[in-house]
């Protein structure tokens, strides 16, 4: 029997954005990433939109299709069934179509998730909490080539075009990100470090928006979001997780124990006599960059005890290449600078960038990749709109792209940003019948109007 829209639509405006008590995402013995536990979590919204009935709210909650039958992930049930698919390679599918999208079973830590397929995002309905406009996004761009998927695991192969060891050949001149936005390939072979952070914000589903999550986005949810999708993924070989640190949220009363913590997910990359030095990946909040008693340091915000080093010809670069990011972030007081960077831990435990990618975000942790687009997106949170930002990639700039896709219209509904008039006015769109375009030289045109 097919939902009526309106049920679906109020299913949503219940859906469950509660903090909840993350307690499942854990790793093997071996024991070095940070792993949130008991950090409060809210689901992803993939998760949440299936699981309405977990928090008791009123409507019937989504669930999963299974040969075994329906399931609630949430549930112990859920989880059992999870895991006999899991091992049997069966494919869940969603149900917010007719015919159901095929969904993928990543296990993270001891607990089952039900992800989408990369490349599918566009195939779910509309009100669906797993919908991607990855048909417009640079997302697709990605698939097949820097990021491959394996179909029976459903772990995401990253080809990464940063080295993670000292042995590997060293990254390119000027960091791996410095070509990210001005390739003129269009479709990456591997993944800059910029492009790490674009792909795992964007598959935590951390650039989606709606007004129920006014107030819940705090840095213990991203970590924990952003390492349940390292937990999905691959790099070089290993699981992502082995080698990503994401800051844990900071108590000065528990200083001592995320220290060590820390300093324990940290021995991978610290230097030893007759061992390839290691590289870990650090995602977190630049809090300021100020000199250092040898180059400069990225003070972190959760880290407080732990700057990142920056040799002073890293500095350079890094001002030199992020200059508009930097501005960007000057200007947005209430926004966020996420760096991303690859390091190396010194014997006596401090940290040092080997290379250093930045993003801006609005005080939600949307990203946004100028100053427009800022505007937009500010003016959508301001107005009680769900939509997700769209990241770029490598997308050639001569390729429109919207910076937004509304998802509280009747159909998905792009916004694009049009900065410089004169050239791009003559270019075919990349996708036929755009309705909304903001040419920054007017006014910005009202915002199409959601579906009530
Ligand atoms: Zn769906």
């Amino acid at each position: 029997m097919s939902e009526h829209p309106t049920d679906r639509l109020l299913a949503r405006r219940h859906r469950v954005e509660s903090p909840l008590t993350l307690v499942a995402v854990t790793r093997g013995s071996s024991g070095s990433a940070y792993v949130p536990q008991e950090v409060p979590i809210m689901r992803t919204q993939q998760e949440s939109d299936h699981e309405g009935a977990a928090a008791g709210s009123d409507p019937p909650a989504a669930s999963y299709r299974l040969p075994a039958g329906t399931i609630r992930p949430e549930t112990a049930l859920g989880q059992a069934l999870l895991e006999e698919a899991y091992l049997k390679h069966d494919r869940p599918r969603c149900p917010c179509q007719p015919t159901g999208v095929p969904m993928y079973i990543a296990k993270v830590g001891a607990r089952y998730l039900v992800k989408r397929m990369p490349d599918t995002g566009a195939q779910h309905a509309l009100e669906c909490g797993s919908y991607a406009p990855e048909d417009v996004s640079g997302v697709g761009q990605l698939l097949g080539g820097a990021v491959r998927v394996d179909p029976d695991s459903g772990q995401a192969v990253l080809r990464l075009g940063f080295r993670l060891s000292v042995g590997e050949r060293a990254a390119p001149e000027g960091g791996g990100a410095a070509d990210a936005h001005d390739s003129v390939t269009g479709s990456p072979k591997r993944l800059s470090l910029r492009e790490l952070l674009d792909y795992l914000w964007h598959e935590a589903d951390l650039v989606a928006w709606s007004p129920g999550m006014t107030g819940r986005r705090h840095w213990g949810l991203i970590a924990a979001l952003l390492g349940q999708t390292a937990g999905a993924a691959r790099a070089k070989g290993h699981p992502l997780t082995e080698r990503l640190y994401v800051p844990e949220p900071f108590r000065l009363d528990r200083k001592a124990e995320i220290a060590a913590r820390r300093l324990n997910a940290w021995q991978r990359a610290v230097a030893r006599r007759g061992q390839t030095q290691q590289l870990m990946v650090l995602i977190a909040e630049v809090k300021a960059i100020e000199p250092a008693r040898f180059g400069h340091k990225l003070v972190l915000k959760h880290l407080p005890d732990a700057p990142l080093f920056l040799a002073e010809d890293l500095h350079r670069k890094l001002t030199r290449r992020f200059a508009d990011e930097l501005d960007l972030w000057a200007a947005e007081e209430q926004g966020h600078l996420v760096a991303i960077a690859t390091f190396t831990v010194g014997r006596g435990g401090s940290a040092t960038a080997e290379e250093v990618a930045l993003m801006p975000t609005t005080a939600q942790w949307l990203p946004y990749p100028d100053p427009y687009a800022k505007v937009l997106v500010q003016a959508l949170v301001d107005q009680g709109r769900r939509f997700r930002t769209v990241p770029r990639f490598s997308c050639p700039s001569s390729v429109d792209l919207p910076v937004v896709v509304l998802t509280d219209c009747e159909e998905p509904q792009p916004l694009r940003v049009c900065v410089d008039s004169s050239s791009t006015d003559l270019e075919e769109p990349f996708l036929a019948g755009w309705e909304w375009t903001w040419h920054v030289a007017a006014a910005m045109p009202s915002l199409p109007a959601a579906r009530r």
